[in-house]
C-alpha cells in the first residue's frame, strides 16, 4: 500500500524524535517517497541535516509556514502538500496535538495538517502519563472526531514506565498503520453511497409541522467518514442545523415525500443506501393554506401514512447494500430483526433511545449492529464518529461478500 505513495513525515521534537528517523527509513524501504517537515523543537533533538541526508532532499523547517525556496524557486506549502498522499506525525507531542486539534497553524507542520486532504496518522505513546491528562485526551478526541487516525501504542522501556522518556514506539507498526490508513482511504473509491439524515417535517399550515426528534449528526458524520474513504456521497438531508461535509453532495428536503423522491432519483447509481433519517410516519392529510387559528379548545388533524422509503428500496434493491437505523425503547433486537426481514435490509443499527445520555442530540451512542444472517454485535458507548467507522467497515465487508458471491 505504501509503494509509490508520497508521504509527508512531520517530526515532533522530544526524546522520541529518533523514532521519526526509523519511520522515515521504514517507509522508504516499503517504497514510499518521503518528505519531511520539522516541528519547532525537532532540531534540538535531531539535527535537520540527519533528516535531510536520509530523505535525500531539503526538509521543511518549522518556520516555512507558507512555503520555502526549493530547487531555486519558491514553492508554496499548499503546492507541496497537494502532492502528498498521507501525513504521518511522529512523535506527536502534546504540543503538536494541541496545535492540530485547535487549528493553531503557527508552524509548518500544523498548517500542512490543515491543508492536507488525505489521511493523517498521529503516533505517540498514549500510556505515558502526560498523554493521559484530561486536556491532552480532549485534544486527541477532537482529532479522532475530525477523522485523524491515532496510533497510541507505546512500548514501555522500563517495568514502571510513566514519563515519556521511558516509552518507545515501534516504527514498523507505525508504517503498517499508515499503510492501513491509505488502504482505508481508497476502500470505497468506486462506490456511490446515498445517506439520508435528520428528521422530515410534515407541514400542518405555513408555520407548523409535525416531525420526529433527530439532530442529523449520525448521518452527517457517516457522510464525512464515507467521503474520507473515497466514496461519492449523496447526502439527502431533512432540516438540520449542520453544515454538509466538504466534498459531499447535499440535497435538502423537508418532507418524507421529498426525501423519497430525492433518494429514488439517485437510486440507480447507488451501491449502498444508509438511512439514518428519522422519517415521520404520518403527514397531515391536508396542509392548511393559512395559519390555523387557535380559538378552538381542541382541533383534530387527520393524518395519513407516509410511504416507508426503506421498505420500498428493499423491494427493488438488486445488488445494493441497504442499511437501516432503528430507534427502539423496548425489545430492541426482536423489533430490529423483524425490520431487517420486512424491509429486506443487509444491516440495521439499533439504538436504545430510552437512555437519554446516548442517542439523539448526543455526540455519543451505544448501538447494536444486526445483520441479515442474524449476527449481532454490541458496540460499547462511543462517539458517533467512531460508530460511523464501524458501520462503514461492515458496509465494506458486505460489498466484499457481494463481489465474491
Ligand atoms: O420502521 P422504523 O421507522 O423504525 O424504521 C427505521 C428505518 O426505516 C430507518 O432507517 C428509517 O430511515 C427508515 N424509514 C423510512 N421511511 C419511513 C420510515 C422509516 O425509510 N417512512
Amino acid at each position: 500500500m505504501l509503494r509509490d505513495k508520497t508521504v509527508l513525515l512531520g517530526s515532533g521534537g522530544g526524546p522520541l524524535t529518533w523514532v521519526a528517523i526509523d519511520v522515515l527509513r521504514t517507509l522508504q524501504r516499503a517504497g514510499a517517497r518521503v518528505g519531511v517537515v520539522l516541528s519547532m523543537e525537532t532540531d534540538a533533538f535531531v539535527p535537520a541535516l540527519t533528516f535531510q541526508t536520509l530523505a535525500g532532499e531539503e526538509v521543511m523547517a518549522a518556520s516555512d509556514v507558507y512555503g520555502a525556496v526549493r530547487g531555486g524557486r519558491f514553492q508554496t506549502l499548499a503546492a507541496v502538500v497537494r502532492e502528498v498522499d498521507a501525513l504521518v506525525v511522529v512523535p506527536a507531542t502534546p504540543a503538536l496535538l494541541t496545535k492540530m486539534a485547535t487549528a493553531c497553524a503557527d508552524e509548518t507542520l500544523a498548517r500542512a495538517f490543515l491543508l492536507h486532504q488525505g489521511p493523517t496518522l498521529v503516533a505517540f505513546p498514549g500510556q505515558a502519563t502526560e498523554y493521559r491528562h484530561v486536556l491532552v485526551q480532549r485534544n486527541i478526541q477532537q482529532l479522532r472526531d475530525a477523522g485523524v487516525h491515532i496510533y497510541d501504542v507505546g512500548v514501555p522501556e522500563t517495568a514502571a514506565a510513566a514519563d515519556v522518556l521511558e516509552w518507545s514506539l515501534a516504527p514498523t507498526d507505525i508504517a503498517t498503520a499508515l499503510g492501513n490508513c491509505l488502504h482505508q482511504t481508497a476502500a470505497l473509491a468506486d462506490k456511490v453511497l446515498i445517506i439520508t439524515a435528520g428528521p422530515t417535517q410534515e407541514p400542518i399550515d405555513p408555520v407548523r409541522h409535525i416531525s420526529n426528534r433527530s439532530s442529523g449528526k449520525t448521518g452527517y458524520v457517516l457522510a464525512a467518514a464515507a467521503q474520507r474513504r473515497g466514496a461519492q456521497v449523496i447526502l439527502v438531508s431533512g432540516p438540520t442545523h449542520l453544515d454538509a461535509p466538504t466534498g459531499v453532495q447535499c440535497l435538502h428536503v423537508q418532507t418524507a415525500l421529498e426525501m423519497r423522491q430525492a433518494v429514488l432519483d439517485h437510486f440507480d447509481q447507488a451501491d449502498a443506501v444508509i438511512k439514518t433519517a428519522a422519517v415521520a410516519d404520518f403527514r397531515p392529510l391536508r396542509r392548511a393554506e393559512d395559519k390555523v387559528k387557535k380559538d378552538a379548545a381542541e382541533i383534530n388533524i387527520p393524518l395519513e401514512r407516509n410511504p416507508d422509503i426503506l421498505a420500498e428500496l428493499g423491494r427493488q434493491k438488486g445488488q445494493r447494500v441497504l442499511v437501516g437505523f432503528a430507534a427502539e425503547t423496548q425489545a430492541l433486537l426482536q423489533n430490529a430483526q423483524q425490520k431487517v426481514q420486512s424491509k429486506n435490509l443487509d444491516l440495521i443499527v439499533v439504538n436504545d433511545v430510552s437512555d437519554p445520555s446516548i442517542g439523539f442530540a448526543s455526540d455519543h451512542n451505544r448501538v447494536h449492529l444486526l445483520e441479515a444472517d442474524g449476527r449481532v454485535e454490541e458496540l460499547p458507548t462511543m462517539t458517533k464518529t467512531r460508530m460511523a467507522e464501524h458501520i462503514l467497515d461492515r458496509v465494506q465487508r458486505l460489498f466484499e461478500a457481494r463481489d465474491q458471491g
